[in-house]
């Protein structure tokens, strides 16, 4: 389980209190009973959606929150997500969005190692689903990590350009999210970074349909009725 490091340090913090714990537990439950891989992680964004929504209304947080489409310090580093979330994306890639192969296969290269990924230069480091303007090509769908990261004042701070991504922070505290996100990636069957897992999934997936294109070219062939002796030359 590769949980996402704030909201495993939240989770450490908060696990003892009970009404924490009860998001978490509620969470799992929920998921449970959720057969779609794609309503799965759709369920877990709205939840997302919904306990942030109060933190990042308040007055205060709006005005001193940088974050706008343009700033993409937090798209240049790693990000985790579910085998749900890795299937969400490329569903997304299914329906049309266009993203760079070849950087996704390099940056996939770095597995969940953090030091490998921010070893990569920071051009390269781009999240695949970040557009030449800086806004996010599946923001209705992106991970709940990049739901909840969010810095107060100096947008600066999250700039990981010239350091190895010590310098990410999040300032802005999404308590019940990060619990909910805790019960997402403790009931998902696989999970790890963005670009490793999508990779992944779309490899799956063109493997899935070669092996069923090749499934009905070899029917077809059986299908065929051998050439009756009338017509033989
Ligand atoms: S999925 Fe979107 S919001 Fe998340 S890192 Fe990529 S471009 Fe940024």
């Amino acid at each position: 389980m590769n949980v996402p490091a704030i909201a495993k340090s939240t989770f450490e913090l908060l696990r003892n209190q009970p009404e924490f714990l009860k998001i978490t537990e509620t969470m799992i439950t929920h998921l449970n009973k959720i057969k779609s891989s794609l309503e799965r992680a759709r369920f877990v964004h709205n939840v997302v959606d919904e306990y942030n929504q109060k933190i990042f209304s308040h007055p205060i947080v709006k005005e001193l929150m940088p974050c706008k489409a343009g700033c993409t310090g937090c798209c240049h580093t790693q990000v985790s997500v579910t085998e749900d979330e890795a299937e969400l994306l490329a569903h997304n890639i299914s329906n049309g969005v266009e993203i760079n192969y070849k950087l996704l296969e390099h940056q996939s290269l770095a597995g969940n190692d953090t030091d490998a990924f921010f070893a990569i230069p920071y051009k390269e480091r781009r999240c695949v689903f970040l557009d030449d303007q800086g806004a996010c090509k599946v923001y209705k769908d992106r991970p709940s990590v990049c739901r909840t990261n969010a810095v107060l004042g100096d947008a600066a701070q999250c700039d990981t350009s010239t350091n190895s991504g010590d310098g990410a922070l999040r300032l802005v505290k999404t308590q019940e999210a990060d619990m909910a996100i805790v019960g997402a990636f403790a009931l998902a069957k696989e999970s790890g970074t963005l670009p490793m897992m999508l990779s992944k999934v779309l490899k799956a997936k063109h493997a899935k349909e070669n092996a069923s294109i090749l499934k009905s070219v070899f029917g077809r062939i059986a299908g065929k009725k051998p050439i009756s002796k009338d017509h033989e030359i």
